[in-house]
């Protein structure tokens, strides 16, 4: 009998656990390596319901659903007295009509415990730090929680590490981001919302009053707690000051809805900071590795599409790896970059539409035509690779042409 096919994964984020639990549930061998110990903040807390097909499929959607995360069913802009809401119930694309806003410490950790509980073997505090390609198996040189030095071997690595970007960085694969370097500031407050015609259940993107291109999420917990960001260029933060916690409270004041709205809020955590996030690589695989989630390619956080390209991205590898083990012709290129990178075309053009303000002026068009706001929808819910959306299929141009409709009306 031949050996049980082993692959390494290097972090233990969204992207890792779902590769570990597919491989687990197609019968080969996870081991995850993860630099940190769980639970651990991190940043990417709003899901979108696309992702809860790929939670379904690696056998996660039980624990998911019994945690009692915040529902999410939509999500609603504002711009100074303009509002514009989307139901996710009204899109176009077939698939799951909610999802959840999830503390990441609490929702990373319960995925990697089900990984576990499905077979994998997870190392927590083991730090990937070397990667040799050279050899007939991928050989990676690895610090335990004890400052220890070993090498471990595998049939394939699959890099989840996220922002660490160890194998882009390893093997110099970091092309820059096409995207100009934005700055975010963020925390965790205690809400107090008590405007009963809040809805918890939907993430508030607010547009600030003056400057178009700075934004701020409100993520609202099932705990009374939400998370509560902000995005702009390092320029128009350094204009404020240095100081992270009087920047952050200023355009908290600028905002006159997030003000009203957080009157009564205790800001009990300080004040995070992350600048320069979107990544991109020359290539998503190599010779016994490919690159998941953030470790390739991260846009911008403005449609919360992180975690569900991360976790595309753990089922398409894993359905490459489970042909090329049982020997079926297999094409990294055509079965996993392509596909992969299709969605996230379609989130750049609507990053960029954002940005330029030309997908502002749709959202808070008021006449909007229903059956293309459904569509329009589709995308805010995640549902980047479905091509019957036209909005999927030729997304820069149709942004284009609606948004001129929209402000020659
Ligand atoms: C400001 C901001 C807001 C965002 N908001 C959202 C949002 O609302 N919704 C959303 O979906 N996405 C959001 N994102 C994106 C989201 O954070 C990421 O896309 C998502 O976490 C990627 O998951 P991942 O599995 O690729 O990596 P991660 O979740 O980053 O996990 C990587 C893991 O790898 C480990 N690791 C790193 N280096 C090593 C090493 N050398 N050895 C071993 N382990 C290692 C890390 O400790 C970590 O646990 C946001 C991003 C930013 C910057």
């Amino acid at each position: 009998m031949s050996e049980v096919k082993k692959v390494i994964i290097i972090g233990a984020g969204p992207s890792g656990s779902v590769a570990a639990a597919l491989l687990q549930k197609k019968g080969y061998q996870a081991i995850v390596l993860e630099r940190d110990n769980f639970p651990r903040f991190s940043i990417g807390e709003s899901l979108l319901p696309q992702c809860m097909e790929f939670i379904e499929q690696a056998g996660l959607s039980k624990v998911v659903d019994q945690a009692g995360f915040q529902l999410k069913t939509g999500a609603s802009f504002l711009h100074n007295q303009q509002f514009s809401s989307f139901c996710f119930s009204d899109k176009f694309s077939d698939g799951f009509d909610a999802t959840f806003q999830v503390q990441r410490a609490n929702f990373d950790l319960l995925l990697a415990t089900e990984a576990q509980a499905k077979g994998a073997t997870i190392h927590w505090q083991h730090e990937v730090i070397e990667a040799d390609f050279s050899g007939a198996r991928p050989k990676l040189s690895v610090k335990d929680e004890e400052g220890q030095s070993y090498q471990i071997e595998a049939d394939f690595v699959l890099d989840a590490s996220g922002f660490g970007r160890v194998l882009p960085r390893l093997l110099k694969l970091d092309i820059p981001s096409d995207f100009p370097v934005r700055q975010s500031l963020f925390t965790h407050l205690e809400d107090k919302i008590d405007c009963t015609k809040y809805d918890r259940n939907k993430i508030w993107i607010v547009v600030h009053p003056e400057i178009r291109d700075v934004w701020y999420w409100l993520i609202p917990f099932s705990n009374g707690r939400c998370s509560l960001g902000v995005v702009a260029t390092p320029e128009n933060l350094k204009e404020l000051g240095d100081n992270h916690q009087q920047i952050f409270q200023k355009l908290i004041d600028q905002e006159p809805n997030l003000k009203a709205l957080l009157k009564n809020a205790v800001f009990d955590t300080p004040i995070n900071s992350l600048k320069g996030y979107s990544t991109n690589v020359k290539s998503l695989y190599g010779q016994g590795y490919a690159l998941l989630g953030n470790a390739g390619e991260f846009l911008d956080p403005v449609f919360s599409s992180g975690v569900t390209i991360a976790m595309k991205s753990a089922c398409l590898a894993v359905e490459q790896l489970d042909k090329q083990f049982k020997n079926e012709s297999v094409s990294w290129q055509t079965g996993f970059a392509e596909p992969l990178q299709k969605g996230v075309d379609t989130f750049r053009a609507f990053v960029n539409a954002w940005y330029d303000g030309s997908l502002q002026d749709i959202i808070f068009y008021d006449k909007q035509q229903p059956n293309i706001k459904t569509m329009i929808c589709s995308i805010l819910a995640g549902y980047v690779w479905d091509e019957k959306n036209p909005y999927v299929k030729n997304s820069r141009a149709r942004l284009k042409t609606l948004a001129e409709l929209c402000c020659d009306d």
